[in-house]
């Protein structure tokens, strides 16, 4: 009882601070971390450095109304220099946790400085305390794992109920006024972290469907060119890499402009779309097929020996002809092997030359480049 309990409420914990990261597995949770790290790195290190230009032009000011006090501001100066010098490192800091210390003690300056540091600290004016309400709403949302924004958020808490149980200066209606603007600023600093843990996620869906859509062949779910010439360049390079001899096909449809003219081009689509369900049943792990445009498509399989890649061929033009018996439709297919130097134009250059020669010995065939 006790137990899922205390389950529920750090489910629920969990769920406030991480918003939809909470559901993740660990590993795509450490990923979405460091894409949030590389979001948030530019506004923030612009914030810091914002902030210690405002503290500086404070300072100034404050010398430059009040001659008499100047003196005394020297320590004011070296907070001000001290957080821009920290802002300055902070732009340039790659690792997370030289952030998160870096951030940490740029905002402890600001405090000390706004603060009044030098003064007995419980004779500070209610104005200086509004300083402490920047670390909820400024340190949370950059606080990346819920367990360390919960235990600076606990710290925060905690001294800021002893500061103002301590403060001898203020009255009670500041007191309240300053419990009433923590809490305030608290509230704000968890919603800004969920908000960005979301913002994180919703960017990464939309750019994963932006792709999708850019790369896939709408009639058949497979890729397009542009997508397959990317992917399959790369997945071609590794295969080399391995020692394994990519092998390429390039697959026409025979006499298609017949079927569309003989049945129309609903069914002529129709048939493509079938065609692409065929070849996408037949694809192993990492092999790459896709629909070139037409009724051209072409597959690479990197792993695949050349007996391999002959009964992928024939067991394609076999579905095929069985599913377009009834349109009289067949497949004519070339194959070429990687050579030495090869890339994977050059491959499909020399499939199309062979799938052109299959068309001039009679179509519905399957034939090698020359020397393959
Ligand atoms: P071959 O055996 O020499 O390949 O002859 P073919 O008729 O298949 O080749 P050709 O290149 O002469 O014609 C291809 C036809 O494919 C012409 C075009 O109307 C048709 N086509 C291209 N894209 C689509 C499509 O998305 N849907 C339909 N229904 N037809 C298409
Ligand atoms: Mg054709
Ligand atoms: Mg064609």
């Amino acid at each position: 009882m006790t137990h899922s309990l205390l389950q529920n409420l750090r489910t629920g914990l969990s769920r406030t601070l991480e918003g939809d990261l909470a559901g993740m597995p660990p590993h795509d949770r450490r990923e979405q971390y460091r894409r949030q790290i590389r979001m948030l790195h530019g506004p923030l290190s612009s914030l810091l450095l914002a902030l210690a230009l405002l503290e500086t032009l404070r300072v100034a000011a404050h010398a430059f109304f009040d001659w008499a006090q100047a003196a005394a501001l020297g320590w004011e100066f070296a907070a001000a220099a001290g957080m821009l010098a920290l802002a300055a490192v902070y732009r340039r800091v790659a690792s997370l946790r030289r952030r998160v210390l870096l951030g940490s003690a740029f905002f402890a300056v600001l405090l000390l400085s706004l603060a009044g540091f030098g003064d007995d600290w419980r004779q500070m004016p209610a104005l200086s305390l509004a300083g402490f309400l920047l670390i909820p709403v400024g340190v949370l949302p950059l606080l990346v794992r819920p367990r360390v924004a919960l235990a600076v958020l606990a710290a925060s808490t905690f001294v800021a109920g002893t500061l103002l149980l301590a403060l001898e200066s203020i009255t009670v209606d500041e007191r309240l006024l300053f419990g009433f603007y923590y809490a305030m600023s608290a509230t704000a600093g968890l919603t800004l972290r969920r908000a960005r843990a979301n913002l994180a996620i919703r960017l990464d869906q939309r750019v994963e469907t932006l792709w999708q859509r850019a790369v896939s062949d709408p009639l058949t779910g497979l890729l397009n060119r542009q997508g397959w010439i990317s992917l399959a360049g790369t997945a071609m390079g590794d295969a080399v890499a391995a020692g394994q001899r990519p092998v390429v096909l390039f697959i026409d449809v025979d006499h298609f402009k017949r079927v569309n003219d003989a049945h129309g081009h609903l069914v002529g689509d129709e048939i493509l779309r079938e065609l692409g369900h065929l070849i996408d049943a037949r694809v192993g792990p990492g092999e790459l097929c896709a629909r070139l445009g037409g009724e051209e498509f072409a597959c690479l399989l990197p792993g695949a020996t050349d007996d391999q890649a002959e009964r992928f061929a024939m067991r394609l033009a076999n579905d095929y002809r069985e599913r377009a018996e009834r349109f009289g439709s067949t497949l004519s297919i070339g194959i070429a092997t990687h050579r030495d130097g090869d890339l994977l134009n050059d491959m499909l250059a020399r499939a199309d030359a062979a799938l052109y020669q299959a068309k001039r010995d009679g179509r519905d065939r399957i034939v090698y480049a020359a020397g393959d």
